[in-house]
Protein backbone atom coordinates (compact mmCIF):
# COMPACT_ATOMS: atom_id res chain seq x y z
CA UNK A 1 0.00 0.00 0.00
CA UNK A 2 1.48 3.55 -0.62
CA UNK A 3 1.74 5.61 2.29
CA UNK A 4 -0.49 8.32 0.43
CA UNK A 5 -3.74 5.33 1.17
CA UNK A 6 -2.12 4.82 4.30
CA UNK A 7 -2.26 8.46 5.26
CA UNK A 8 -6.00 8.40 3.91
CA UNK A 9 -6.85 6.04 6.34
CA UNK A 10 -4.68 7.44 9.13
CA UNK A 11 -6.67 10.48 9.10
CA UNK A 12 -10.12 8.97 9.22
CA UNK A 13 -8.43 7.52 12.31
CA UNK A 14 -5.85 9.78 14.05
CA UNK A 15 -5.13 7.56 16.82
CA UNK A 16 -2.42 5.02 16.42
CA UNK A 17 -1.56 2.39 18.97
CA UNK A 18 1.05 0.21 19.10
CA UNK A 19 0.24 -2.46 22.36
CA UNK A 20 -2.93 -3.94 22.44
CA UNK A 21 -3.07 -3.21 26.40
CA UNK A 22 -3.42 0.43 25.91
CA UNK A 23 -5.41 0.00 22.47
CA UNK A 24 -8.76 2.52 22.06
CA UNK A 25 -11.88 1.63 19.51
CA UNK A 26 -11.12 3.13 16.68
CA UNK A 27 -7.33 3.11 16.54
CA UNK A 28 -4.56 2.12 14.34
CA UNK A 29 -2.69 -0.69 15.51
CA UNK A 30 0.71 -0.76 14.47
CA UNK A 31 2.03 -4.92 15.14
CA UNK A 32 6.12 -3.35 15.73
CA UNK A 33 8.78 -6.30 16.27
CA UNK A 34 11.39 -6.46 19.32
CA UNK A 35 13.42 -8.40 21.09
CA UNK A 36 11.17 -10.28 23.18
CA UNK A 37 7.66 -9.43 21.05
CA UNK A 38 6.56 -9.82 17.96
CA UNK A 39 3.33 -7.11 17.35
CA UNK A 40 2.11 -8.89 14.41
CA UNK A 41 1.10 -12.56 17.01
CA UNK A 42 -1.61 -9.88 18.51
CA UNK A 43 -3.23 -8.25 15.62
CA UNK A 44 -5.99 -10.52 15.59
CA UNK A 45 -6.48 -9.54 19.02
CA UNK A 46 -6.26 -5.62 18.28
CA UNK A 47 -8.40 -6.23 15.98
CA UNK A 48 -10.97 -8.01 17.93
CA UNK A 49 -10.20 -5.04 20.69
CA UNK A 50 -11.82 -2.58 18.63
CA UNK A 51 -8.95 -1.60 16.12
CA UNK A 52 -9.63 -0.53 12.89
CA UNK A 53 -6.89 -1.43 10.80
CA UNK A 54 -3.90 -3.36 11.58
CA UNK A 55 -0.17 -2.79 10.15
CA UNK A 56 1.69 -5.79 9.95
CA UNK A 57 4.59 -7.32 8.25
CA UNK A 58 4.25 -10.99 8.68
CA UNK A 59 2.59 -12.71 4.79
CA UNK A 60 1.26 -15.74 6.42
CA UNK A 61 -1.45 -13.40 8.17
CA UNK A 62 -2.00 -11.21 5.45
CA UNK A 63 -5.37 -13.09 4.16
CA UNK A 64 -7.12 -13.59 7.77
CA UNK A 65 -9.13 -10.43 7.76
CA UNK A 66 -9.67 -7.47 5.06
CA UNK A 67 -8.64 -5.08 7.52
CA UNK A 68 -5.22 -6.17 7.90
CA UNK A 69 -2.62 -4.15 5.63
CA UNK A 70 0.45 -5.90 4.85
CA UNK A 71 3.29 -3.79 4.40
CA UNK A 72 6.84 -4.79 4.33
CA UNK A 73 8.19 -3.49 7.28
CA UNK A 74 6.19 -1.85 10.17
CA UNK A 75 8.70 -0.23 11.99
CA UNK A 76 9.71 2.15 8.23
CA UNK A 77 6.11 2.29 7.97
CA UNK A 78 5.11 3.86 11.05
CA UNK A 79 8.22 6.17 10.37
CA UNK A 80 7.35 6.88 6.99
CA UNK A 81 3.95 7.60 8.17
CA UNK A 82 4.97 10.11 10.76
CA UNK A 83 6.92 12.00 8.10
CA UNK A 84 4.49 12.61 6.27
CA UNK A 85 1.72 13.47 8.61
CA UNK A 86 4.77 16.05 9.77
CA UNK A 87 4.27 17.76 5.92
CA UNK A 88 0.52 17.74 5.90
CA UNK A 89 0.13 19.99 8.97
CA UNK A 90 1.42 23.70 9.43
CA UNK A 91 2.51 22.84 13.14
CA UNK A 92 6.22 24.71 14.03
CA UNK A 93 8.01 21.79 14.83
CA UNK A 94 10.82 22.49 17.38
CA UNK A 95 13.44 19.95 17.48
CA UNK A 96 14.99 19.15 20.87
CA UNK A 97 18.17 17.06 22.12
CA UNK A 98 21.13 16.60 24.79
CA UNK A 99 23.29 14.92 27.07
CA UNK A 100 21.16 15.82 29.86
CA UNK A 101 17.68 17.96 30.96
CA UNK A 102 15.55 16.97 27.13
CA UNK A 103 12.98 16.19 28.92
CA UNK A 104 12.66 18.81 31.88
CA UNK A 105 13.63 21.62 29.47
CA UNK A 106 10.59 20.10 27.01
CA UNK A 107 8.07 20.37 29.75
CA UNK A 108 9.34 23.73 30.54
CA UNK A 109 9.10 25.18 26.86
CA UNK A 110 5.71 23.33 26.38
CA UNK A 111 4.52 25.05 30.02
CA UNK A 112 5.63 28.34 28.49
CA UNK A 113 4.18 27.96 25.15
CA UNK A 114 1.06 26.75 26.28
CA UNK A 115 0.31 29.74 28.16
CA UNK A 116 -0.38 31.66 24.43
CA UNK A 117 -1.27 29.10 22.30
CA UNK A 118 -2.32 25.10 21.25
CA UNK A 119 1.07 23.05 21.96
CA UNK A 120 1.77 19.52 21.83
CA UNK A 121 5.02 17.76 23.06
CA UNK A 122 6.88 14.57 23.33
CA UNK A 123 4.17 12.29 25.70
CA UNK A 124 7.46 11.57 28.65
CA UNK A 125 10.70 10.21 27.28
CA UNK A 126 9.19 9.17 24.18
CA UNK A 127 12.19 10.42 22.22
CA UNK A 128 13.56 7.20 20.07
CA UNK A 129 13.10 5.83 16.96
CA UNK A 130 9.17 4.59 17.57
CA UNK A 131 8.41 7.58 20.29
CA UNK A 132 9.40 10.07 17.81
CA UNK A 133 7.08 9.60 15.07
CA UNK A 134 4.47 8.40 17.87
CA UNK A 135 4.54 12.21 18.65
CA UNK A 136 4.34 13.50 15.44
CA UNK A 137 1.61 11.31 14.91
CA UNK A 138 -0.69 12.81 17.49
CA UNK A 139 -0.07 16.33 16.53
CA UNK A 140 -3.57 17.37 14.51
CA UNK A 141 -4.27 20.29 12.00
CA UNK A 142 -4.62 22.82 15.59
CA UNK A 143 -1.49 22.26 16.69
CA UNK A 144 0.65 25.20 16.44
CA UNK A 145 3.69 24.38 18.40
CA UNK A 146 4.92 21.36 18.48
CA UNK A 147 8.33 19.92 20.92
CA UNK A 148 9.88 16.97 19.70
CA UNK A 149 12.22 15.22 22.44
CA UNK A 150 15.01 13.47 20.45
CA UNK A 151 17.02 10.66 22.15
CA UNK A 152 19.98 9.17 21.12
CA UNK A 153 23.04 6.88 22.32
CA UNK A 154 24.78 6.39 18.93
CA UNK A 155 25.92 8.33 15.93
CA UNK A 156 23.18 9.31 13.28
CA UNK A 157 20.24 8.53 15.58
CA UNK A 158 19.91 12.21 15.59
CA UNK A 159 19.95 12.62 12.08
CA UNK A 160 17.53 10.08 11.24
CA UNK A 161 15.13 11.48 13.61
CA UNK A 162 15.43 14.93 12.24
CA UNK A 163 14.63 14.07 8.74
CA UNK A 164 11.89 11.98 10.08
CA UNK A 165 10.56 15.21 12.72
CA UNK A 166 11.77 17.97 10.37
CA UNK A 167 12.36 20.42 12.75
CA UNK A 168 11.58 24.47 11.95
CA UNK A 169 13.91 25.39 14.89
CA UNK A 170 16.45 23.47 17.09
CA UNK A 171 17.86 23.60 20.82
CA UNK A 172 20.83 20.89 22.05
CA UNK A 173 20.51 21.55 25.84
CA UNK A 174 23.97 20.48 26.78
CA UNK A 175 26.74 18.30 25.89
CA UNK A 176 28.01 15.90 28.65
CA UNK A 177 28.67 12.66 29.03
CA UNK A 178 25.81 10.18 28.55
CA UNK A 179 25.93 7.12 26.95
CA UNK A 180 29.54 7.53 26.31
CA UNK A 181 29.78 4.08 25.81
CA UNK A 182 27.62 3.99 21.93
CA UNK A 183 28.79 7.74 21.48
CA UNK A 184 32.63 6.44 21.69
CA UNK A 185 33.75 9.73 24.22
CA UNK A 186 32.71 13.09 24.33
CA UNK A 187 34.27 14.01 20.98
CA UNK A 188 31.31 11.02 19.32
CA UNK A 189 28.91 12.83 21.81
CA UNK A 190 29.52 16.38 20.57
CA UNK A 191 29.21 14.81 16.70
CA UNK A 192 26.09 12.99 17.70
CA UNK A 193 24.20 15.40 18.98
CA UNK A 194 25.60 18.16 16.91
CA UNK A 195 23.77 16.18 14.41
CA UNK A 196 20.42 18.31 14.73
CA UNK A 197 22.43 21.52 14.12
CA UNK A 198 23.30 19.94 10.85
CA UNK A 199 20.00 19.11 9.99
CA UNK A 200 19.06 22.56 10.95
CA UNK A 201 21.84 24.39 9.13
CA UNK A 202 21.19 22.48 5.50
CA UNK A 203 17.78 22.82 5.35
CA UNK A 204 18.26 26.87 6.66
CA UNK A 205 16.41 26.18 9.92
CA UNK A 206 16.89 28.25 13.40
CA UNK A 207 18.93 27.00 16.22
CA UNK A 208 18.08 28.50 19.64
CA UNK A 209 21.92 28.66 21.02
CA UNK A 210 22.75 29.09 24.89
CA UNK A 211 25.68 31.42 24.80
CA UNK A 212 27.05 30.12 28.50
CA UNK A 213 27.99 26.65 26.45
CA UNK A 214 31.20 27.13 24.68
CA UNK A 215 30.52 24.11 22.82
CA UNK A 216 27.38 25.16 21.26
CA UNK A 217 29.03 28.30 20.25
CA UNK A 218 31.88 26.67 18.41
CA UNK A 219 29.76 23.74 16.78
CA UNK A 220 27.30 26.89 15.41
CA UNK A 221 30.55 28.05 13.57
CA UNK A 222 29.62 30.95 11.29
CA UNK A 223 25.75 29.92 10.50
CA UNK A 224 23.77 32.98 11.07
CA UNK A 225 19.77 31.85 11.61
CA UNK A 226 20.83 31.82 15.52
CA UNK A 227 19.06 32.92 18.19
CA UNK A 228 20.85 33.53 21.39
CA UNK A 229 20.34 33.64 24.82
CA UNK A 230 22.06 33.15 28.27
CA UNK A 231 23.87 35.65 30.41
CA UNK A 232 25.21 37.98 28.18
CA UNK A 233 23.20 41.37 27.55
CA UNK A 234 24.35 41.16 23.92
CA UNK A 235 21.74 38.38 23.33
CA UNK A 236 18.60 38.22 21.99
CA UNK A 237 17.42 37.08 24.95
CA UNK A 238 18.82 37.71 28.54
CA UNK A 239 18.62 36.10 31.31
CA UNK A 240 20.57 35.58 34.54
CA UNK A 241 21.08 32.64 36.60
CA UNK A 242 19.99 34.50 40.68
CA UNK A 243 20.07 31.38 43.00
CA UNK A 244 19.46 28.34 43.92
CA UNK A 245 18.99 27.52 47.80
CA UNK A 246 17.40 25.12 46.98
CA UNK A 247 15.03 26.51 44.34
CA UNK A 248 16.55 28.06 41.18
CA UNK A 249 15.38 31.45 40.20
CA UNK A 250 16.61 33.54 36.94
CA UNK A 251 16.31 37.04 36.35
CA UNK A 252 14.62 37.86 33.01
CA UNK A 253 14.07 41.73 32.23
CA UNK A 254 15.19 42.46 35.96
CA UNK A 255 11.71 40.49 37.31
CA UNK A 256 13.01 37.12 39.43
CA UNK A 257 11.23 33.93 38.35
CA UNK A 258 10.99 31.49 40.55
CA UNK A 259 11.12 28.15 39.97
CA UNK A 260 10.09 24.69 41.56
CA UNK A 261 13.60 23.26 40.09
CA UNK A 262 16.61 22.51 42.59
CA UNK A 263 20.28 22.17 40.96
CA UNK A 264 21.80 25.34 39.31
CA UNK A 265 22.36 22.92 36.40
CA UNK A 266 18.10 24.00 35.68
CA UNK A 267 19.26 27.29 34.66
CA UNK A 268 20.39 26.39 31.57
CA UNK A 269 16.64 24.57 31.53
CA UNK A 270 14.58 27.56 32.05
CA UNK A 271 16.51 29.78 30.22
CA UNK A 272 15.94 27.94 26.89
CA UNK A 273 12.39 28.27 27.37
CA UNK A 274 12.26 31.82 28.43
CA UNK A 275 14.01 32.52 25.67
CA UNK A 276 11.28 30.40 23.24
CA UNK A 277 8.70 32.16 24.40
CA UNK A 278 10.30 35.71 24.03
CA UNK A 279 11.02 34.82 20.41
CA UNK A 280 7.45 33.21 20.08
CA UNK A 281 5.98 36.16 21.92
CA UNK A 282 4.23 34.78 24.80
CA UNK A 283 3.72 38.17 27.21
CA UNK A 284 6.48 37.81 29.92
CA UNK A 285 4.10 37.64 32.73
CA UNK A 286 3.02 34.36 30.84
CA UNK A 287 6.17 33.18 30.45
CA UNK A 288 6.93 33.99 34.14
CA UNK A 289 4.00 32.00 35.11
CA UNK A 290 4.47 28.96 32.86
CA UNK A 291 7.91 28.33 34.33
CA UNK A 292 7.08 28.95 38.23
CA UNK A 293 4.40 26.78 37.98
CA UNK A 294 5.93 23.78 36.18
CA UNK A 295 6.60 20.92 38.92
CA UNK A 296 9.14 18.21 38.04
CA UNK A 297 8.01 14.49 37.76
CA UNK A 298 9.03 10.88 37.76
CA UNK A 299 11.93 11.12 40.39
CA UNK A 300 13.82 13.93 38.41
CA UNK A 301 15.08 16.29 41.04
CA UNK A 302 12.04 16.23 43.60
CA UNK A 303 11.85 17.61 46.91
CA UNK A 304 10.19 14.81 49.39
CA UNK A 305 10.01 15.83 53.03
CA UNK A 306 9.28 12.58 54.34
CA UNK A 307 9.45 11.76 58.61
CA UNK A 308 11.84 14.57 59.73
CA UNK A 309 13.92 14.57 55.98
CA UNK A 310 14.16 16.56 53.44
CA UNK A 311 14.89 14.54 50.30
CA UNK A 312 16.47 15.29 46.89
CA UNK A 313 15.62 12.59 44.61
CA UNK A 314 17.55 12.62 41.75
CA UNK A 315 17.18 8.75 41.35
CA UNK A 316 15.58 8.84 37.31
CA UNK A 317 18.92 8.73 35.88
CA UNK A 318 22.70 9.86 35.84
CA UNK A 319 25.80 9.95 34.34
CA UNK A 320 29.03 11.74 34.90
CA UNK A 321 27.67 15.09 33.60
CA UNK A 322 24.69 15.50 35.98
CA UNK A 323 26.56 13.41 38.81
CA UNK A 324 28.43 16.57 39.38
CA UNK A 325 26.04 18.80 38.73
CA UNK A 326 23.76 17.32 41.09
CA UNK A 327 26.87 16.98 43.49
CA UNK A 328 27.56 20.38 43.12
CA UNK A 329 24.67 21.97 43.89
CA UNK A 330 24.33 20.03 47.22
CA UNK A 331 27.81 21.18 48.54
CA UNK A 332 26.24 24.59 48.39
CA UNK A 333 23.47 24.05 50.55
CA UNK A 334 23.67 25.33 53.88
CA UNK A 335 21.65 22.32 55.32
CA UNK A 336 23.01 20.92 58.10
CA UNK A 337 23.26 17.04 58.27
CA UNK A 338 23.43 16.06 54.95
CA UNK A 339 23.50 12.37 53.70
CA UNK A 340 24.51 11.18 50.35
CA UNK A 341 23.41 7.88 48.42
CA UNK A 342 24.69 7.58 45.01
CA UNK A 343 24.16 4.32 42.54
CA UNK A 344 26.28 3.35 39.64
CA UNK A 345 26.14 5.30 36.17
CA UNK A 346 25.53 2.92 33.32
CA UNK A 347 26.41 3.32 29.74
CA UNK A 348 29.77 4.01 30.59
CA UNK A 349 32.05 1.73 28.76
CA UNK A 350 35.49 1.03 28.95
CA UNK A 351 35.50 5.15 30.67
CA UNK A 352 33.88 3.35 33.72
CA UNK A 353 35.96 2.38 36.57
CA UNK A 354 38.11 6.02 35.96
CA UNK A 355 34.90 8.27 35.78
CA UNK A 356 33.36 6.34 39.25
CA UNK A 357 36.88 6.76 40.52
CA UNK A 358 36.98 10.33 39.84
CA UNK A 359 33.21 11.03 41.49
CA UNK A 360 34.51 9.21 44.44
CA UNK A 361 37.67 11.24 44.60
CA UNK A 362 35.35 14.35 44.18
CA UNK A 363 33.33 13.10 47.48
CA UNK A 364 36.35 12.80 49.40
CA UNK A 365 37.44 15.91 48.78
CA UNK A 366 34.23 17.81 48.96
CA UNK A 367 32.21 16.00 51.53
CA UNK A 368 33.30 14.34 55.07
CA UNK A 369 30.55 12.11 56.13
CA UNK A 370 27.48 9.88 55.74
CA UNK A 371 28.01 8.98 52.20
CA UNK A 372 26.79 5.58 50.85
CA UNK A 373 27.88 4.40 47.24
CA UNK A 374 26.18 1.37 45.88
CA UNK A 375 26.43 -1.16 42.53
CA UNK A 376 29.09 -2.89 41.15
CA UNK A 377 31.24 -0.14 39.93
CA UNK A 378 31.14 1.97 42.77
CA UNK A 379 31.95 -0.83 44.99
CA UNK A 380 35.30 -1.52 42.71
CA UNK A 381 36.75 2.24 43.37
CA UNK A 382 39.13 3.30 45.98
CA UNK A 383 37.86 4.84 48.74
CA UNK A 384 38.40 6.16 52.51
CA UNK A 385 37.35 5.10 55.50
CA UNK A 386 34.35 7.26 55.64
CA UNK A 387 32.50 6.55 52.51
CA UNK A 388 30.59 3.22 52.51
CA UNK A 389 30.53 1.16 49.43
CA UNK A 390 27.69 -1.62 49.00
CA UNK A 391 28.02 -4.08 45.70
CA UNK A 392 23.89 -3.78 46.14
CA UNK A 393 21.35 -2.36 46.67
CA UNK A 394 20.02 -5.39 49.31
CA UNK A 395 23.74 -5.31 50.99
CA UNK A 396 22.88 -1.64 51.61
CA UNK A 397 19.54 -2.72 53.59
CA UNK A 398 21.16 -4.98 55.64
CA UNK A 399 23.91 -2.70 56.65
CA UNK A 400 22.32 0.43 57.80
CA UNK A 401 20.92 1.84 60.72
CA UNK A 402 17.57 3.55 59.83
CA UNK A 403 16.74 5.24 62.88
CA UNK A 404 20.16 7.49 62.63
CA UNK A 405 18.31 9.06 59.96
CA UNK A 406 16.94 12.13 61.33
CA UNK A 407 16.43 15.86 60.52
CA UNK A 408 18.43 15.54 57.39
CA UNK A 409 18.96 16.04 54.17
CA UNK A 410 19.40 13.82 51.63
CA UNK A 411 20.52 12.90 47.94
CA UNK A 412 19.85 10.57 46.40
CA UNK A 413 20.89 10.23 43.06
CA UNK A 414 22.19 6.72 40.24
CA UNK A 415 21.20 5.18 37.52
CA UNK A 416 17.42 4.15 36.22
CA UNK A 417 18.33 0.33 36.52
CA UNK A 418 19.97 1.53 40.14
CA UNK A 419 16.26 1.94 40.88
CA UNK A 420 17.26 4.43 44.07
CA UNK A 421 13.70 5.19 44.76
CA UNK A 422 13.73 1.92 46.88
CA UNK A 423 15.71 3.62 49.20
CA UNK A 424 12.61 6.22 50.69
CA UNK A 425 11.16 2.83 51.54
CA UNK A 426 13.59 2.18 53.75
CA UNK A 427 14.09 5.41 55.61
P1 LIG B 1 16.93 11.03 29.07
O1 LIG B 1 18.21 10.86 28.31
O2 LIG B 1 16.68 9.92 30.02
O3 LIG B 1 15.75 11.32 28.18
P2 LIG B 1 16.84 13.84 29.69
O4 LIG B 1 17.95 14.44 28.88
O5 LIG B 1 15.47 13.94 29.16
O6 LIG B 1 17.17 12.32 30.04
P3 LIG B 1 15.82 14.91 32.17
O7 LIG B 1 14.90 13.76 32.30
O8 LIG B 1 15.26 16.24 31.90
O9 LIG B 1 16.97 14.56 31.11
O10 LIG B 1 16.69 15.02 33.49
C1 LIG B 1 17.27 13.88 34.07
C2 LIG B 1 18.25 14.31 35.13
O11 LIG B 1 19.39 14.97 34.53
C3 LIG B 1 17.72 15.32 36.11
O12 LIG B 1 17.02 14.74 37.16
C4 LIG B 1 18.98 16.02 36.58
O13 LIG B 1 19.63 15.25 37.56
C5 LIG B 1 19.88 16.00 35.36
N1 LIG B 1 19.90 17.26 34.60
C6 LIG B 1 18.85 17.93 34.07
N2 LIG B 1 19.25 19.01 33.39
C7 LIG B 1 20.59 19.01 33.45
C8 LIG B 1 21.60 19.87 32.90
N3 LIG B 1 21.27 20.93 32.15
N4 LIG B 1 22.91 19.55 33.18
C9 LIG B 1 23.24 18.49 33.93
N5 LIG B 1 22.33 17.66 34.47
C10 LIG B 1 21.03 17.90 34.22
MG1 LIG C 1 14.19 12.50 28.47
Amino acid sequence: MKIEELYNIFIKNTSVCTDTRKLKEGDLYFALKGENFNGNLFAEKALLSGASYCIIDDESLAKKYDRFILVKDVLQTLQDLAQFHRRSISTTIIGLTGSNGKTTTKELIYSVLNESYKVQATNGNFNNHIGVPLTLLAFNKDTEYGIVEMGANHQKEISFLSNIAEPDYGLITNFGKAHMEGFGGIEGIIKGKSELYDYLKTNSKTIFCNTDDSIQVKQIGSYNNVIRFGTSNNNDTSIQFKSADPFVSVLYNGIEIRSQLIGKYNYGNIASAVAIGHHFNVPNDKIILGIEKYCPKNNRSQIINQNSNKIILDAYNANPTSMLAALDNFKQLKDKNKMLFLGDMFELGNASPKEHQAIVDYLETNFTENIYIIGENFFITRTNSFIKAYKTFEDLKLDLNITSIKDSTILIKGSRGMALERILRII
